[in-house]
């Protein structure tokens, strides 16, 4: 399985990934994960990134081509992966199909979740997320269910933020889904709806 997550913030897309992940043991690159990982362990990169996650923007895209080029180098991406988050507009895009030209690899597809922009708002605004795991849960969760690490509010889960993302996924990220539908590999699943019927509908577009 080498596939492409695509959808809003808040979607449901790394929800959906962790479940593949579980199940079938692939590689799950998510770049907002690595980005807050560098942003916690103060790195160069992270010190750089967090001005333009915390402002709801994306971050230069060398930065994170680099991230995921490492990543997809490391042994566990060989069986498979899912990009979740990446690619974030047309030049990320462009990078990684030379990337996996490169290494003779071709996607399987590229899922989209959708879900209409008045259900994210309400969704991001309410989000939990695990400091340990990155699970994410509704509002009442203070401990993860998965690893009992603390769940807290991201900064970029906060009002004033959401907007910005929102604007920032229908500009530029947004765009890929014909980028993708052009190459014939799009894939669409109606994230409206219950996690684990979303996931049905997941396993039978990817076939599995
Ligand atoms: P996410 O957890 O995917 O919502 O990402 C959180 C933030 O990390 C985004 O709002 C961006 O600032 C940054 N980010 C994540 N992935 C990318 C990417 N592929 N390109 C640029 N910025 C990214």
């Amino acid at each position: 399985m080498k596939i492409v997550l695509l959808g809003a913030p808040g979607a449901g897309k790394g929800t959906q990934a962790q479940k593949l992940v579980a199940d079938y043991h692939v590689a799950h690159i998510s770049t907002g994960d690595l980005l807050r990982a560098a942003v916690k362990a103060q790195s160069a990169l992270g010190i750089k990134a967090k001005e333009y996650m915390d402002a709801g923007q994306l971050v230069p895209d060398d930065l994170v081509i680099g991230l995921v080029k490492e990543r997809l180098a490391q042994d566990d991406a060989q069986i498979g992966f899912i990009l979740d988050g990446f690619p974030r507009n047309t030049a990320q895009a462009t990078v990684l199909d030379a990337e996996l030209a490169q290494m003779g690899i071709e996607l399987d597809g590229a899922l989209l979740v959708d879900v209409a922009s008045d259900v994210i708002v309400k969704r991001l605004s309410s989000r939990r997320t695990c400091r340990s795991c990155g699970y994410t849960a509704g509002p009442e969760a203070t401990v993860c269910p998965r690893c009992e690490g603390e769940m807290y509010q991201r900064d970029d889960d906060k009002p004033e933020t959401i907007a910005k993302r929102l604007d920032t996924y229908d500009k530029q990220t947004a765009p890929l889904i014909e980028y993708y539908g052009g190459k014939g590999i799009l894939i669409k699943v109606d994230g409206d709806r219950p996690v684990d019927d979303v996931y049905v509908d997941v396993k039978k577009e990817l076939g599995l």
